[in-house]
C-alpha cells in the first residue's frame, strides 16, 4: 500500500490553500464513499487526506426564506431540523431515503452533493474498460449490460447514475451552492455544478481541484406548497433508486398554480423535469395531467438492454408522486 499522508486543516482558507497546492491531495470529510474508493475499491487516488471535519462548517440557520446549510452538516441533522419539517417535507423524505441511519450520521451534505457513481464497473479496477477511471478505454456497462444506470443525460461513453436522494430533491428547489477555491469564491446553482458526460465521463462537475462547497443555500417553498419524494427501489431500505422524483405543487381551487419536478434514478446528473413542469403550471390538477406531465419529463432517453425498464417505471414514479402530494387518484 502506498504512504497516505493525513493533515488537520485549521480553517477554510489554510484547506483550501493545501488541496489546491497539491494535485495529490484531497479533502477528508465524512469519509463514507471517498475512503470506500481510495482504501478499499482502490479506484481513486490521493497520497494526502485533508480532514476538513473540525472547520466552522456544520448548522442550520434560516436567513429570510432561506436555509443556509452548512457543507459539513450531517444528512441525519438536516432531516431533524424543525424548518425542513414544516417547510421542506421534500428534502426531510428524500434525506431519510438515503442510506442507513448509522451512515446518515456520517454523511455530510457537501460530501452527499459530490458522492461517487455506484457504478459497478467503476469500482471494480479489475474491469478495464471505464471510461470514467481510465478515459478512452470504453465502457463495460453500455457493452456488457447494466441495469442500475441512467437513460437521461447519458452518452455512448458513458451511463453512471447520479445515485444521490437528495440531490433530486435539492433540484428541484433551485438550491445554491457556495464555493469556495484558491482563486475565487463564488456561488452557483446546484444543476450548474454537474456536468454530463458527453465524450469526457471523468469530468463530473465545475469544481477545480481544491475548490471546497462551504455552504448550500435551501429556498423555502411557499407557504402552502406541497412536496414530498418518492423512491421506488428493489428493497425497502440501504438500497440505491431505481427511480425516484421530488415534486412540489401549489395547487389554487383545483388548478396547480405551480409545479417543481426533478427525477432521481435514471440521470448522469440529478434531473430537473423542466418539460414536465411547463406541462403542469396552470393545469388542473387531474390524473390526466400528471400522465402528460410524466410523458413530457421521458424524453429520447438512452437505454442499454437491461435499462429500458426504467421508460415506463419513471413515469409511473412521477404519476405517483404527483397524486400523493397533490391528494388527487383516480
Ligand atoms: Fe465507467 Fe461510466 Fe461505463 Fe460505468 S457507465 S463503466 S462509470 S464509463
Amino acid at each position: 500500500m502506498a504512504p497516505l499522508e493525513y493533515v488537520r486543516a485549521t480553517d477554510v482558507d489554510d484547506a483550501v490553500a493545501t488541496v489546491s497546492a497539491d494535485p495529490g491531495a484531497s479533502f477528508l470529510a465524512g469519509g463514507t464513499t471517498h475512503l470506500d474508493l481510495l482504501l478499499k475499491d482502490a479506484v481513486i487516488s490521493s497520497d494526502r487526506l485533508v480532514d476538513i471535519t473540525r472547520l466552522p462548517l456544520r448548522g442550520v440557520a434560516r436567513a429570510g426564506d432561506t436555509l443556509r446549510v452548512g457543507a459539513l452538516t450531517k444528512m441525519e441533522e438536516l432531516a431533524a431540523d424543525t424548518t425542513v419539517r414544516e417547510r421542506l417535507p421534500v428534502v426531510r423524505e428524500a434525506l431519510l431515503a438515503g442510506a442507513s441511519t448509522q451512515l446518515r450520521n456520517m454523511a455530510t451534505i457537501g460530501g452527499n452533493l459530490l458522492q461517487r457513481t455506484r457504478c459497478r464497473y467503476f469500482r471494480d479496477r479489475t474491469v478495464p474498460m471505464c471510461n470514467k477511471r481510465s478515459p478512452g478505454s470504453g465502457c463495460a456497462a453500455v457493452t456488457y449490460g447494466a441495469r442500475m444506470h441512467a437513460i437521461l443525460g447519458a452518452s455512448e461513453h458513458c451511463i453512471a447514475l447520479h445515485a444521490s436522494d437528495l440531490c433530486v430533491a435539492l433540484i428541484a428547489l433551485d438550491a445554491r451552492v457556495h464555493i469556495e477555491g484558491a482563486a475565487r469564491q463564488y456561488t452557483i446553482p446546484l444543476t450548474e455544478l454537474y456536468v454530463t458526460p458527453g465524450d469526457h465521463p471523468h469530468i463530473e462537475n465545475v469544481l477545480d481541484h481544491g475548490d471546497l462547497i462551504t455552504r448550500v443555500e435551501l429556498p423555502l417553498l411557499p407557504l402552502g406548497a406541497r412536496s414530498g419524494y418518492l423512491k421506488v427501489r428493489d428493497r425497502t431500505s440501504y438500497e440505491f433508486a431505481l427511480t425516484s422524483a421530488a415534486a412540489a405543487l401549489v395547487i389554487d381551487d383545483g388548478t396547480i398554480a405551480s409545479a417543481r419536478l426533478a427525477l432521481g434514478g435514471v440521470g448522469t446528473v440529478p434531473w430537473r423535469a423542466r418539460e414536465a413542469e411547463g406541462v403542469l403550471a396552470g393545469a388542473p390538477a387531474t390524473a390526466e395531467a400528471f400522465r402528460a406531465a410524466a410523458e413530457a419529463a421521458i424524453q429520447n432517453p438512452f437505454t442499454v438492454p437491461g435499462t429500458a425498464f426504467k421508460v415506463e417505471l419513471a413515469k409511473r414514479t412521477i404519476v405517483r408522486i404527483l397524486e400523493t402530494v397533490s391528494g388527487v387518484n383516480p
